[in-house]
């Protein structure tokens, strides 16, 4: 192995440029060559690369999205294409790849194994949706951001009494939901896992409201319902001063929290070393803080689980 690359794929994520810096940084400190790879799948077929050195990953550790650019490529799907790429990359000398990226890229991962040219993945997601880690860079950034709008907008519901919605990313998780909602003492915590009744939702309302509460917060994952769906309902059935905020994209932005850059140096820097013992079609994961490799086949046959302790104490904690 002496020629690597080095991608970001699929979603942006707080943290991936952490993650790059540790690719190239741990590569070079090997006596590698690292080459980035810009927009991911969709910039490795038509060798759209060029040379990291120490210095271009300087200055990128405490920044969010990725400097690698990020894209969705459809086409790579494309067995032909597939096949192409590897040709290419063949031409250019490179003998491993990296792609920090959600499951969708880690197919494009194993397919580049399964064609010989070695490939390990680095979760980077901030939905957390990953199974075989317990968390994907980006996540706990994503979880913060929420958290400090939850914080804010508790203020506001207190000092005009109001109930408000807050829709969160997360379409087929519920993970930001959950900590967010935990984590912000709301009320109801909404996630796609689960299945929902807004009854329950509109009862506890009610229920707090007998008790002199306030104000109220219900956390929705975007994969639940809208936010303003939620609000309406609620707003129809209890009459209370109802507000929804769609917290969107600046979940992905930001500069990612030291757990995320810990977490993708620890991530990319064991990615390494899994090339140069030649291992390929493994990704790298953090289970029990250890950092655990485990064949991609594997980790995309499981299912993604929601934490159900989690789930059940903020329900107990949010009487
Ligand atoms: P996120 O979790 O943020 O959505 P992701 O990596 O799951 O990230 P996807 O859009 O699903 O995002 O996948 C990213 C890219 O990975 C795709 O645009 C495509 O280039 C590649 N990819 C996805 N699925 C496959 C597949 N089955 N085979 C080959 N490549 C794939």
């Amino acid at each position: 192995m002496k020629r690597i690359a080095v991608m970001t794929s699929g979603g942006d994520a707080p943290g991936m440029n952490a993650a790059v810096r540790a690719v190239v940084r741990k590569g070079i400190y090997h006596g590698l060559e690292v080459y980035g790879i810009k927009r991911g799948f969709a910039g490795l077929i038509i060798g759209e690369m060029e040379k990291m050195e120490l210095s271009s990953v300087a200055d990128i550790i405490h920044r969010g999205g990725t400097i690698l650019r990020t894209a969705r490529c459809d086409e790579f799907k494309d067995p032909e294409v597939q096949k192409k790429a590897v040709e290419l990359l063949r031409e250019k000398g490179i003998d491993g790849i990296i792609v920090i990226g959600g499951d969708g890229s880690f197919m494009g991962a194993r397919a580049l194994s399964n064609l010989g040219i070695p490939t390990i993945g680095i979760p980077g997601t901030i939905d957390n949706d990953i199974p075989s880690t317990d968390y994907s860079i980006g996540f706990d950034t994503a979880v913060n951001t929420a958290i400090d709008a939850i914080n804010k907008i508790r203020d506001t519901a207190t000092s005009h009494e109001r109930t408000f919605v807050v829709e969160v990313m997360g379409r087929n998780a519920g993970d930001i939901a959950l900590a967010s909602g935990l984590a912000g003492g709301a009320e109801s915590i909404l996630i796609p896992e689960e299945e929902v009744s807004l009854e329950e939702v509109v009862k506890r309302l009610l229920q707090g409201s007998k008790r002199g509460k306030l104000h109220s917060i219900i956390v929705v994952a975007e994969g639940v319902a809208s936010g303003n769906d939620v609000g309406e309902y609620i707003k129809g059935k209890t009459g209370f001063d109802t507000r929804v905020i769609v917290l969107g994209h600046v979940q992905r932005g930001g500069a990612p929290s030291s757990f995320d850059r810990i977490l993708a140096s620890r991530l990319a820097a064991k990615a390494v070393d899994l090339l140069l013992d030649n291992e390929a079609g493994k990704m790298v994961g953090l289970i029990n803080n250890n950092v655990v490799a485990t064949e991609i086949k594997e980790a995309l046959s499981q299912k993604h689980e929601i934490d159900k302790e989690m789930l059940e104490l903020a329900r107990i904690l949010s009487i």
